[in-house]
């Protein structure tokens, strides 16, 4: 950050001095520039970035690696050819020690042109407008912590701080899952800006892991009217094998099934030779992966003159409620009632980046972006009210941790 960067943000802020953070003061800062926050989030929900379209992606990586160069940090990017670059921004601080590392993600899952029929926009109390919830608000939470940080701190932050927004987690993270993981590795402690749950704004302290399966069945295909016996029907096989499958769903585990898609058949007059079922599994344990992978992998067919063929297994292990991550949701609950409220926790069905920190033992806390509703849907919204305190928790989270 240049010099007159700095002088200009300290100059800003009420500046409170003392040691211990001042709480009311802090949200005071943010309910004061509450409209900055409102401008950030349009800045950047108007820059569409589908995960598929890299040049989009980048678009808006360039912009907030400018916007949080600009307070000082040290942005570079993680080059991939089919998504967009991932952005890592390093801070100094004060003090040594593990940074914190802020994570979140640049893409949406709104194809370009979304915003004709779309738009951003201000009514009800809320921003409207795609990935304004999921999670473009938390992208602008974290640039106006930092900013804060350094109105209240000086021209270092009080701590270490990597910020890493990847793009394509809405697709599956696998070329940024490496990055996360490696980054993670050396934090003291992960704050993931994914939405929050439920319009009370809970955090999430337990996230289920997921898997992708595709099992294929080979059977024979016969003209139904000449060979109908010579025939083996796939999809009859496929039929059976769903039951069979739902059958696993052991929902006091945690421990669900679903089959999402199925293709299969040419023909009416041909007894199908293929068919397929793609499906979904989600574990609230780790234990339970291998579990559930080996009976996967060892179903048989009904019919003896049909082959099963299974591809996949867990992707994102779960993020499960360990004492570190409880530490650091009390932590968080505590900065919360200085604020005026209380922070509630959740357990979800959704996975995110942070399954994989969390999946690696870092202490994890996801959820403290924006507070709203209709995540990936025409409804997209954040509550404008719960804006100021959400910051508010964020910076006073990093500075605590
Ligand atoms: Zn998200």
């Amino acid at each position: 950050m240049s010099p007159r960067t700095v002088k200009k943000i300290l100059h800003s802020g009420p500046a409170p001095k003392s040691a211990d953070p001042d709480f009311p003061s802090r949200l005071l800062y943010f309910q004061e520039r509450q409209s900055e926050l409102v401008e950030t989030i349009r800045q950047i929900v108007e820059i569409e970035s589908p995960s598929d379209n890299k040049q989009a992606v980048d678009r808006l990586g360039v912009l907030l690696a400018g916007r949080f160069e600009k307070l000082g940090g040290h942005a570079k990017f993680h080059r991939t050819p089919r998504f967009g670059d991932h952005l890592q921004v390093d801070f100094a601080g004060k003090r040594g020690g593990k940074p914190v590392l802020l994570l979140g993600h640049l893409d949406t899952v709104y194809p370009l042109g979304t915003l004709n029929s779309m738009p951003f926009r201000v009514g009800e109390g809320r921003l409207w407008g795609p990935g304004t919830f999921d999670m473009k608000s938390g992208i602008a939470f974290m640039l106006h912590a930092v900013e804060a940080l350094h109105a209240w701190h000086g021209d270092q932050l009080p701590r270490p701080l990597t910020v890493l927004l990847v793009s394509d987690e809405e697709v599956g993270s696998d070329t940024s899952r490496r990055i996360t993981e490696n980054l993670a590795r050396k934090a003291a402690a992960v704050l993931v800006l994914e939405p929050a749950q439920g319009l009370k704004g809970a955090v999430k302290t337990a996230r289920k892991g997921v898997g992708e399966y595709v099992l294929t069945v080979i059977g024979k295909s016969a003209h139904s009217g000449l060979d109908f016996e010579k025939g083996e029907s796939a999809i009859v096989e496929l039929a059976r094998q769903i039951i069979a499958i739902s059958g696993l769903v052991d929902l006091k585990r945690g421990l669900t099934l679903n089959v999402g898609t199925i293709q299969g058949g040419t023909r009416t007059n041909v007894v199908p030779g293929e068919a397929s079922a793609v499906f979904d599994v989600r574990i609230a344990r780790m234990k339970d992966a291998t579990g559930i992978d080996r009976k996967l992998r060892s179903l048989k067919p009904f019919n003896r003159k049909c082959k099963l063929e299974i591809t996949g297994g867990i992707n994102r292990p779960p993020m499960e409620r360990t004492p570190g991550i409880v530490a650091l949701y009390k932590k968080a609950g505590d900065i919360a009632k200085q604020l005026g409220w209380k922070l509630e926790e959740a357990a979800v069905g959704g996975g995110s980046d942070g399954n994989f920190t969390a999946g690696l033992g870092i202490p994890t806390l996801d959820g403290l972006g924006g507070v709203g509703e209709g995540a990936h849907a025409s409804h997209e919204s954040v509550l404008i009210s719960e804006l100021p305190r959400r910051a508010a928790l964020l910076a006073a989270l990093i500075e605590s941790v």
